[in-house]
C-alpha cells in the first residue's frame, strides 16, 4: 500500500533511504537543512519542505536520520510534536535513545530508536545482509513495519527505547575487536614474502571458523560454567601469548592491539588460578564490568 511518511535528513544515509521510499511509490516529504540535498531528491518525486516544522505537520510517521542526538535538538527546537510517531534512525547511545523517548513522549510523540546496521550502499539491497534494529514503542513500530522495511530489514529488540543502540554499539564493539586482530594479522607479514592478498582467504576462513567462540561465550555467561568442555584452556593460552608476543618483536611491529586483550586473560589467571587454568577465554569477560 502507497504510505506518506516525513524524512529529516538527507546525508549520504537519509538520502540512501528516501531514494528506496521514493522508488517503492511511497509519499515523502523531506527535509535538510542544506536545502540543495532536497531539491536534488525533489526530481525524483520527494515532496519538499521548508522548514522542519512543515516537514512535520506533513505527516504521522516521522524519520529522523541526522549526523548525531544534539542536531535533532537544533532540527525540532520549537516543533509541534503532539500526535506524531518519530523513528529516530540517528545513531547514539542507549541513554540518549531513552532521554529522547523521554522528550518525544513529553511532548506528546510515539517513539522508538533505531540502530542502521548497513552502510547507504547496502539500502535498498537486501541481499547484501543489511538491516535496522529498532526498539521502543512496539505499538507505533507494528504500525509503519512495512514502510519501514522498504529500505532495509527490521529486527525489533525490546520495548526499552535504549535497546537498539545497545545492540548496535555491541555489534559494532565486536567488529571493531576484530579489525584490530586483522590489522595486527596484516602487519606482521608486512616485509615478508606473502602478498597480503594470499593471506586473506587464510584469514578470512579462520575468523569464520573462530567465530564459535560468540555462542561459545554465552552458553557460559548464561551457565556461569567456563570449565566444562574446555579444549583451549586459559592457562595454555596465557602460555601461548608469549609466542605471539615474541614474533611480534621478532617482526619488528607493536602489540598495541593485542596486549589488552592478553592482560585481561592474565587477570583472570592470576585471580585464581587453580580454579580458572581450566576455563576457556570467556571467563575473562567477567573483569570488563566496572
Ligand atoms: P552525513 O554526514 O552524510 O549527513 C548528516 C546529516 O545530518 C545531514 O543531513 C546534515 O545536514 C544533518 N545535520 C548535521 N548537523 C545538523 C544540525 N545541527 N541540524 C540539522 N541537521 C544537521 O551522515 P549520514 O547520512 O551518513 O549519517 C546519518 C546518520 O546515520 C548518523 O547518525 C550515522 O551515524 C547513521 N549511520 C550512517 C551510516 C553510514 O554508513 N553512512 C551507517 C549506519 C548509521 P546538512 O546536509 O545540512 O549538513
Amino acid at each position: 500500500a502507497r504510505r506518506s511518511l516525513t524524512l529529516l535528513g538527507l546525508g549520504d544515509m537519509g538520502t540512501a533511504l528516501a531514494r528506496t521510499w521514493l522508488a517503492a511509490g511511497h509519499s515523502l516529504t523531506v527535509w535538510n537543512r542544506t536545502a540543495a540535498k532536497a531539491e536534488a531528491l525533489a526530481g525524483t518525486g520527494a515532496l519538499v519542505a521548508s522548514s522542519p516544522a512543515e516537514a512535520v505537520a506533513a505527516n504521522d510517521l516521522v524519520v529522523l536520520c541526522l549526523l548525531d542526538d544534539a542536531s535533532i535538538d537544533s532540527a525540532l527546537e520549537g516543533t509541534g510534536l503532539d500526535g506524531k510517531g518519530l523513528v529516530n534512525l540517528t545513531t547514539g547511545t542507549p541513554g540518549e535513545g531513552r532521554a529522547r523517548a523521554a522528550w518525544a513522549e513529553a511532548r506528546g510523540a510515539r517513539f522508538v530508536d533505531a540502530g542502521i546496521m548497513a552502510t547507504p550502499a547496502m539500502i535498498g539491497a537486501p541481499e547484501t545482509g543489511g538491516y535496522v534494529l529498532y526498539s521502543g514503542s512496539r505499538a507505533l513500530f507494528d504500525t509503519h513495519r512495512a514502510v519501514l522495511e522498504v529500505p532495509a530489514p527490521a529486527r525489533f529488540v525490546g520495548e526499552d527505547p535504549g535497546h537498539a543502540a545497545l545492540h548496535d554499539v555491541a555489534l559494532l564493539s565486536g567488529m571493531y575487536g576484530m579489525f584490530a586482530g586483522i590489522s595486527h594479522a596484516f602487519a606482521l607479514i608486512e616485509g615478508e614474502d606473502i602478498a597480503p592478498k594470499d593471506l586473506a582467504p587464510l584469514l578470512s576462513e579462520w575468523l569464520g571458523a573462530m567465530g564459535f567462540f560468540v555462542g561459545n561465550a554465552a552458553e557460559r555467561l548464561t551457565s556461569g560454567d567456563f570449565t566444562t568442555g574446555v579444549v583451549s584452556n586459559l592457562a595454555m593460552q596465557v602460555a601461548a601469548t608469549g609466542t605471539l608476543l615474541r614474533t611480534a618483536s621478532e617482526q619488528g611491529v607493536s602489540t598495541e592491539l593485542i596486549d589488552p586483550y592478553f592482560e585481561l586473560m592474565r587477570r583472570r589467571l592470576a585471580a585464581d588460578r587453580a580454579e580458572h587454568a581450566h576455563e576457556d577465554t570467556a571467563g575473562a569477560i567477567t573483569l570488563l564490568r566496572r
